[in-house]
């Protein structure tokens, strides 16, 4: 008698996500294979009708015609709240960094334990777990159509990067997450004697036309509180590093394009990282459980992270957005950087293949910083020639405010002359620096032939790093749209520029 009151209570306490604990699969086999889209798919739905807390939307469909799944996590009415920060993170935009996956199924089980209940007090928390099913089937880092979604996100050419971005802007995230997984096994560090060894590294956001007090907080209170998160749980942790080996090449802080996971919503002044959790060598079964246990660490230690600073975190994203939304028309936008020294050492943990123990190495050619080389005054707004239907549609996928353009007397016209293409280096590739001349135009223009976008708007910066012809992000850099050049010829996008 004594027993089953007490079990009722039990019950009545927890409820019934305690009664219903649904094992991950990778569980159930001990992570000697990985989860498959149909897995995963009858897990999460399995946790949908488990729990009030979750919801799960498809948010779009891959190009091999697989669902793609958020499980939105809240107390109430998703989004709706305006008092709830809200959280986005994302896994497996490579098919072949398996560890994302698994480690976003342990958070979505970890997320549904009573004792995890407080959370939801203060956030309404979106995770996508698997961004590329197809590449996953196949272990391969690349989508259905062999494109690299983790530099797609400007351009927009893939079924899943489209559905991210719209799945983004319906709720304009406040934090966000990409979780990825990092090779630290090449040829070149293998004859170097060492190799990078920490099981999580994290990223904040580099590029300079990110809102500094976003990056400063990112980088002074954020990453602390995740790398000492992660010493606590018993994971070896470190700042996201690419580059190396010493004396072979240069480190830095991952790249400042704004077509990865990172950057695209930071560009918009998200609090926005990228979590790089080791990979397991030429085995992407090693270590499975460890690696996932590790993505998922790091993830909740963020989830913490933002609990705790949830009202320092929306002020400061709620006004570096609006700075974006009056547009700041004098503002100046930087279209080249550099990833440059600024005197400090890095000290990298590395793990020596010859006495097979963790050390520490000095590097000199350390490149912390994105100085800008070029910058250019952000103009009121854009005129693209609606006849250029690449470009029109383009704008479309990124869902840009559009206005009705009036010929201002306060506002003049320009163009861009091309005189000539050379090359400049971005993160040791060669690409295209074009020289230009810039043009008022006289008399006004035809402007029912032009779709106008403003640069007061969330993506204004965005939109200027996508459309000036000399910006090494550019949408000329791209293939797709490399015939916007031609050297003798006008650049058939418009500045409208105050008087
Ligand atoms: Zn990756």
């Amino acid at each position: 008698m004594k027993l089953s009151i007490c079990l009722v209570l039990v019950f009545l306490a927890f409820g019934n996500n305690f009664a219903q604990q649904i094992p991950l699969p990778a569980e159930k086999n001990k992570f000697a294979r990985v989860t498959s889209y149909q897995e995963l798919t009858d897990f999460i739905l399995q946790l949908d009708k488990s729990s009030d807390l979750l919801t799960v939307e498809t948010i779009g469909q891959s190009v091999l015609g697989r669902n793609l799944y958020a499980l939105k996590f809240s107390a109430s009415e998703f989004g709706k709240d305006k008092s709830k920060l809200k959280v986005l993170f994302l896994a497996q935009q490579h098919g072949n960094e398996q560890s994302g996956k698994e480690g976003a199924l342990l958070l979505a089980q970890d997320l549904l334990k009573p004792e995890n209940k407080y959370l939801f007090d203060k956030i309404d928390f979106a995770i996508i777990p698997q961004m590329n099913p197809d590449g996953s089937e196949t272990n391969t880092r690349r989508n259905g159509n062999n494109a690299d979604l983790n530099r797609n996100h400007l351009i927009l050419s893939e079924h899943e990067t489209r559905a991210l971005h719209l799945f983004f802007d319906k709720y304009l995230f406040e934090v966000t997450m990409d979780v990825h997984e990092y090779s630290p096994y090449s040829d070149e560090w293998k004859k170097y004697g060492y190799r990078k060894n920490s099981m999580e590294t994290l990223g904040i956001t580099t590029n300079p036309n990110v809102s500094e007090k976003i990056r400063g907080l990112s980088k002074e209170k954020v990453f602390p509180y995740w790398l000492n998160y992660l010493n606590d749980n018993n994971f070896s942790s470190f700042v996201y590093c690419p580059g190396g080996p010493p004396e072979v090449d240069y480190f830095r802080h991952s790249t400042f394009d704004i077509n990865d996971g990172r950057q695209s919503f930071g560009i918009q002044n998200t609090l926005s990282f990228i979590q790089e959790g080791m990979n397991g060598s030429d085995n992407y079964l090693e270590n499975l459980k460890l690696r996932s246990e590790g993505q998922f660490t790091g993830m909740r230690g963020i989830l913490e992270f933002v609990y705790h600073n949830k009202k320092e975190i929306q002020k400061l994203v709620l006004s570096e957005r609006k700075l974006l939304v009056k547009g700041k028309a004098d503002s100046q936008v930087s279209i080249q950087s550099e990833h440059v020294a600024n005197g400090e050492k890095l000290r990298l943990p590395l793990y020596s293949y010859s006495t097979k123990k963790d050390t520490v190495v000095v590097v000199n050619d350390y490149r912390p910083v994105v100085k800008s080389m070029f910058d250019v005054l952000k103009p009121k707004g854009y005129l693209i020639p609606k006849q250029m239907k690449e470009l029109v549609e383009w704008a479309g996928l990124h869902a840009f405010a559009t206005a009705e353009f009036k010929d201002l007397k306060d506002v003049k016209i320009e163009q861009y002359f091309i005189s000539a293409i050379d090359s400049i280096d971005f993160e040791r590739d060669i690409i295209i620096n074009p020289k230009v001349e810039t043009m008022e135009i006289q008399g006004g223009i035809s402007a029912s032939e032009y779709l106008y976008i403003p640069t007061a708007q969330p993506k204004g910066n965005l939109l200027v790093l996508a459309l000036e012809p000399k910006s090494e992000l550019g949408l000329v850099t791209y293939k797709q749209y490399a015939h916007l050049l031609k050297i003798g010829e006008l650049y058939p996008v418009l500045r409208v520029m105050k008087k």
